[in-house]
């Protein structure tokens, strides 16, 4: 008798899961996340929802093993996997999009903005909905892991309005490392300021080497100034240039090679 999590109609390449993977295998789930088509989580929505296919077959089961180089894996009936062509994408994302594929609120994403794009492609880390700014997509996951991992201490350079201008001591906490409300210790960064404006508010430059959620804002109001604005004009070397609010790029050889060979020492 075939089980309801099983995938049907036709032969199924892949097998359901056992405690320990088949060697070459992922479950399906983590095959479409690692193909940076959704999260696990959706995956599993798709699945349910009968919109993913594997080798023809409908797929009934996020947990089913399959070969992510072999296996056929559609969603919507689209092919989806990893991609020989490598995609690395500058997006200026504009304030006001989610991070995100799919916000169950349905306000808008990135993916709003990327429509003309056509390739899957998954962002590598997050910005606030209110910050704009430089955000790389790419479809190559070791490339993201290498800019987000913690370890590789990529540096992010951010431009903030704050309101008010800060003392020199406030700038010196910043670059030493201050506690956040969560007790967690920032790392060492470079801080300066840029400038005043005229309505009170002063731009000041900050370059990250971790990303922890909100940083910059939190960092900001533990010196008793709160961000008005924020933009991330860099990683690593790659700058935001002259790109467009809503415009993306798809990046050259040697700009990806730089990227490629990213990495600070600690
Ligand atoms: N720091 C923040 O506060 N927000 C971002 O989006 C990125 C860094």
């Amino acid at each position: 008798m075939r089980r309801p999590d099983d995938i049907r109609p036709g032969r199924p390449r892949g097998r359901l899961k056992s405690a320990v993977a088949p060697p070459g295998r992922i479950s399906l789930a983590r095959a479409l996340s690692k193909f940076g088509v959704c999260s696990r989580k959706e995956a599993a929505r798709w699945i349910a929802a009968g919109r993913v296919s594997v080798g023809g077959a409908l797929a009934r089961s996020a947990d089913l093993w399959i070969d992510p180089r072999r296996d056929r894996v559609t969603v919507d009936g689209r092919v989806v996997g990893d991609d020989p062509e490598r995609i690395v994408v500058a997006f200026h994302k504009p304030a006001g999009l989610l991070t995100t594929r799919v916000d169950p609120g349905e306000r808008p994403t990135i993916y709003d903005a990327l429509g003309t794009l056509g390739a899957w492609v998954f962002p590598v880390g997050r910005l606030d909905r209110e910050t704009s700014g430089l955000l790389i997509l790419t479809n190559d996951h070791r490339l993201g892991h290498r800019l987000t991992d913690p370890e590789h201490h990529v540096p992010k350079t951010y431009h903030a309005r704050i309101a008010g201008v800060p003392e020199p001591g406030g700038l010196r906490a910043l670059r030493e490392g201050v506690t956040l409300p969560d007790g967690a210790l920032t790392r060492p960064a470079r801080v300066r300021l840029l400038g005043a404006a005229r309505d009170g508010t002063s731009w000041i430059e900050i370059v990250l080497t971790e990303g922890r959620n909100r940083q910059v804002r939190r960092m900001c109001a533990s010196i008793g100034h709160e961000v008005r604005e924020l933009v991330r004009v860099a990683i690593g070397g790659l700058e935001l240039g002259e790109l467009r609010p809503g415009a993306w790029r798809r990046l050259e050889a040697d700009e990806v090679d730089r990227l490629d060979g990213l990495r600070l020492p600690p």
